[in-house]
């Protein structure tokens, strides 16, 4: 049975993010630790870090990820921003070691022209480097993209390719279904999407999704624009979520929510309560008046 999670905000502090789950149902959670669109950085001092632990356990709310900013290319030719994006990659595997975050996933970035082949090296280099240099069970997380311009990360060949570059223990795969679809696996077609889920076998293996991004599509197929829509009113449909979530090797891994919500406030008990129907799960409990 697939676990149904949720990005979720964590403005006034990453604690905040465990009542934020709990309120929509949510039973995984993203958050940026920071703003993304920024290079800050956090700095938990002891007691921050053990309450965010304490209430992970409490909570029982383990399969924890951080988001991490967008502004890191890892691909670029700005040494500048080359180096701010490393800082940045490895600055949040740390705490997430230390507050006992699952992992970081990230988008890795694109080439503005340079080429896949040609940034590989410099890619793979620093991703190996963010790994050696943290201490901890923290896994890094690439996440394909909708392969807009000179995006990397469309295809699951590239991201082997990345993952056989780079070659470490902690490196992952986040699938975004938005994105796969808006990068040419047409997800309304049910041999389509047997089609996708044997080539991320093949190409990435199945041991290496840690996570997936369960979210209808507002751009239509094959057109490489990354717009989330609530899941059963965008252009991929209830059907292929309900397939995914039956997927024995889909699954495995926890979906979490990076949808508009109903009520355009981010993911909302609404998409998770559609994606537990789609998975054959109980509707969540009644919250409790306090
Ligand atoms: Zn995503
Ligand atoms: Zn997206």
């Amino acid at each position: 049975m697939a676990t149904i999670g949720a990005h979720v905000s964590s403005q006034g502090g990453i604690l905040t993010a465990f009542d934020r789950a709990l309120e929509i149902g949510a039973e995984a959670i993203q958050i940026h630790p920071t703003p993304p669109q920024t290079w800050r950085r956090l700095h938990p001092d002891e007691e921050a870090v053990a309450s965010f632990r304490q209430r992970m356990t409490e909570t029982g709310l383990n399969a924890f990820f951080f988001h991490a900013p967008y502004l890191i290319n890892l691909a670029t030719a700005k040494e500048a921003l080359l180096v701010q994006s490393r800082g940045s990659l490895r600055h949040h595997l740390e705490i997430a070691n230390l507050l006992g975050v699952r992992g970081v996933i990230f988008h890795p970035g694109s080439h503005k022209g340079q080429g896949f082949e040609v940034v590989l090296p410099q890619m793979a280099e620093t991703m190996r480097w963010a790994l050696d240099e943290t201490d901890g069970e923290s896994l890094l997380i690439i996440e394909n993209s909708a392969g807009s311009g000179a995006n990397i990360g469309s295809s699951f060949a590239q991201i082997r390719q990345m993952m056989e570059a780079v070659d470490h223990p902690r490196l992952r795969f986040c699938l975004d279904t938005a994105h796969a679809f808006t990068a040419g696996h047409d997800l309304r077609d049910p041999e389509a999407r047997a089609k996708m889920v044997d080539e991320l076998g093949r190409e990435i293996g199945f041991e290496r999704l840690a996570a997936i991004h369960a979210n209808d599509s507002k751009a239509v197929f094959g057109s490489n624009v990354d717009r989330h829509q609530n899941i059963g009113d965008g252009e991929i449909g209830a059907e292929a979520f309900r397939w995914m979530l039956a997927d024995a090797h889909l699954s495995q891994a926890p979906f979490i929510l990076e949808v508009p919500g109903l009520e355009h406030q981010g993911p909302d008990r609404a998409n998770v309560e559609r994606l537990r129907l789609l998975a054959g799960l109980p509707p969540l409990a009644p919250l409790l008046e306090t």
